[in-house]
């Protein structure tokens, strides 16, 4: 298990006194969160749901439920998840001990999700017993040309809501399950991706507070929560404060913040980005470290919007660059309260949170 030695650790406890902003993990594994743990991070600010789909033991559930023709199909597929969905956040939830745990909800291209082959779509066929012919036909129709802007995150939920209500269920359980063994929790923080309008958050909200209010009173345990969201488009930042009406928290998904304010693919820009920092057009990789004038001004507009409605709106940013040094020390300049990184960049996102803070004391004295 990794851990930091005894050295290092000493130090890192010094660097600690100094900084002002958290440092969260991404992580959606129980291995994962504990690596994390082990080298500090104060509690999980990204655990990206997709992810724990792809099992072998789930996919086939994954893809009836995308592919069903309707409501009591979609449900009837969702339920086989919620016993292991429940569990995934019950056991993050006992490794992080009382730390908070940002759990996102869906936000997959919808395209990894179906099958990939007639192999795989025969399959299919053959054990939701229906005709190939018309299975491949409904495949095809699900396929999108660019699905990072496609039916992906929150707009998921607006066409079949039935999804993140079984994930808020799942939420909700396994946080009875932490109260009925008297085990510490931190309010689980519901995280809604790719919202753009005001209106999303407003009636995802709803519905999720509606599904925990019915398992709180099924169970008769009662815990508190936050419902927050993603801002990781820039209709979003342009308009956080009437955003903020609805939101407990605010999350900078500046993977896809950058894609769409530069208009550059995430996936396929590898080709020509060297050029443009080579050339200076760019100061660097902008999905490395923060485009501080453009994706940056953004991200300033968004605390800026989002705390004129709500003053302590609690803010952090979950993208790459919450693990980035420079990226960082913009962070702590925009005034936000956490960075979440990848477990491995915890450490130095301690030292560069508290080298963030070292410095504008600095400039201020
Ligand atoms: C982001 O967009 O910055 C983000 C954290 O979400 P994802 O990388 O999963 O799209
Ligand atoms: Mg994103």
């Amino acid at each position: 298990e990794p851990k930091l030695d005894g050295t290092f650790e000493r130090v890192m406890k010094i660097a600690d006194q100094f900084r002002k902003l958290k440092v969260r993990t991404n992580a959606d594994t129980p291995k994962d969160a504990q690596t994390a743990k082990n080298f500090g991070a104060e509690g999980i600010g990204l655990c990206r749901t997709e992810h724990m789909f792809f099992g072998a033991d789930r996919i086939d559930s994954v893809r009836e439920m995308i592919i069903a023709d309707n409501k009591i199909d979609r449900e009837k597929a969702l339920a086989k998840l919620l016993p292991m969905q429940r569990d995934d956040f019950y056991q993050l939830f006992k490794i992080m001990d009382g730390l908070p745990v940002t759990i996102r909800l869906l936000d997959p291209p919808l395209h990894e999700f179906v099958p990939h082959t007639d192999e795989e779509t025969k399959e299919l066929a053959v054990r939701i017993n229906t005709d190939f012919e018309r299975l491949r036909s409904k495949v095809k129709a699900l396929h999108e040309f660019n699905p990072m802007l496609g039916h992906r995150g929150c707009r998921l939920a607006i066409t079949y809501p039935e999804i993140y209500i079984m994930q808020v269920r799942a939420i909700a359980e396994a946080a009875c399950m932490m109260m009925a063994e008297g085990k510490k929790l931190s309010a689980p923080e519901i995280m809604i991706p790719l919202v753009a309008t005001d209106k999303e958050l407003e009636i995802l909200r709803a519905q999720a507070e509606q599904e925990v209010k019915k398992v709180q009173v099924e169970k008769n345990i009662k815990f508190e929560y936050h419902i927050g969201t993603m801002i990781e488009l820039p209709r979003a930042a342009l308009t956080a404060d009437a955003i903020a009406e609805h939101a407990d928290f605010f999350s900078f998904g500046t993977n896809d913040l950058t894609q769409t304010t530069l208009g550059l693919s995430r996936d396929d820009s590898g080709r020509f980005l060297g050029s443009y920092v080579s050339q200076g057009i760019l100061a660097q990789d902008p999905f490395m470290s923060i485009d501080q004038v453009g994706v940056g001004a953004l991200v300033k507009m968004g605390v800026d919007f989002g705390r004129r409605t709500k003053p302590s709106l609690k803010i952090g940013v979950c993208g790459e660059h919450g693990g980035d040094p420079d990226s960082i020390e913009f962070f702590h300049k925009a005034g936000l309260d956490y960075v979440s990184c990848s477990p491995f960049r915890v450490p130095i996102a301690r030292l560069a949170a508290a080298r963030a803070s070292l410095l504008t004391k600095k400039l201020h004295s």
